[in-house]
């Protein structure tokens, strides 16, 4: 029996989006029971003005795979061929690893890899679209511990403020995510060579597309990573982002198969999913060993020397 409901999450910072600021956010809370004793949780986080994917057209999925009578084994197949949306099928996915977990007394990490990591480095991300905040948002997140964060590019002074980041936190991992804002490679390799001399470990998507990625990441200064572009076998990047909504944990394995068969690295972020879609992603980083630096500590887990440690 599957039941949904909604829930809201505080973030720890608030997101600053074209659209306004985002302080709380609704997911779905899914529990999915076979029997007495025999259940597990899941979550979907769509992320509307990001994914383009409704809350509401999740729910109507969920309710849907509601109708669909299935064993834990068949189910997933089952609903995807009901409804292929990642998002709702993330959260089902979600509930049957908590369900496998709970039966076999085992975390998820140590189910995809008996020698899981029992930490995942995660980045801070920083807000601030001006100097000043920048480097008051980096200083506080290396007091915190942090040893990587991320800087938003492609929205001017990007030179700027990353210079403004280093300053601040000299010793820190500086990665940064254009989001697709530079709309050529040629763009994208001007503004990299820019930034480059800054010491920056990776770009996020600098442009949309797996023949522009490869284009840039054939003549940058400064490794690629692919993110809203989801190609994950291509090795048009140097890295591959991945995320929990696109599938769930199943989805995030076979991506991260992928991408390595490609010659890529991988890593994890969430789209400010809440507690379940978040320790999900920290599961399938430590079982992936995952040494980069995730954006998973967008939630209120306690982050010590720049990692999570899962429980
Ligand atoms: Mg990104």
């Amino acid at each position: 029996m599957l039941t949904v409901r909604t829930v809201k999450h505080r973030l720890r910072t608030p997101l600053r989006t074209a659209w306004g600021t985002l302080l709380e956010r609704e997911t779905l809370h899914v529990t999915l029971r076979f029997g007495p004793g025999d259940w597990g949780e899941g979550e979907a986080a769509p992320l509307e003005p990001y994914d383009g994917v409704p809350l509401a057209a999740v729910r109507a999925a969920l309710d849907a795979y509601a109708l669909i009578d299935a064993p834990p084994e068949k189910l997933l197949a089952a609903c995807r061929s009901e409804r292929d949306l990642p998002q709702a099928l993330a959260a089902i996915d979600l509930a049957l690893w908590d369900r496998r977990a709970r039966l076999e007394r085992t975390p998820i990490a140590k189910l995809i890899a008996p020698d899981a990591l029992d930490a995942v480095p995660v980045n801070a991300t920083i807000g601030a679209e001006d100097r000043t905040g920048a480097a008051a948002a980096a200083a506080t997140a290396a007091r915190a511990g942090f040893t990587c964060v991320k800087v938003k590019v492609g929205i001017g002074d990007d030179g700027g403020r990353v210079a403004a980041v280093r300053a601040a936190a000299p010793g820190i991992t500086i990665r940064v995510d254009a989001n697709g804002a530079w709309t050529t490679p040629n763009e994208a390799l001007a503004n990299l060579r820019a930034l480059a001399p800054i010491g920056v470990e990776l770009c996020e998507e600098p442009v949309h597309g797996v023949e522009a990625l490869r284009e840039v990441r054939g003549e940058s200064p400064v490794p690629i990573a692919m993110d809203e572009t989801h190609a994950p076998g291509s090795g048009a990047a140097d890295a591959v982002c991945l995320k929990i909504t696109r599938g769930g944990i199943t989805g995030v394995l076979e991506d991260a198969q992928a991408a390595r068969a490609a010659g890529s690295d991988v890593y994890l972020a969430s789209t400010y999913d809440g507690p379940l879609g978040l320790r999900a992603g920290l599961h399938a980083a430590a079982g992936l060993k995952v040494t980069r630096h995730c954006g998973l500590a967008t939630g209120t887990l306690p982050v010590r020397e720049g990692r999570i440690v899962l429980m």
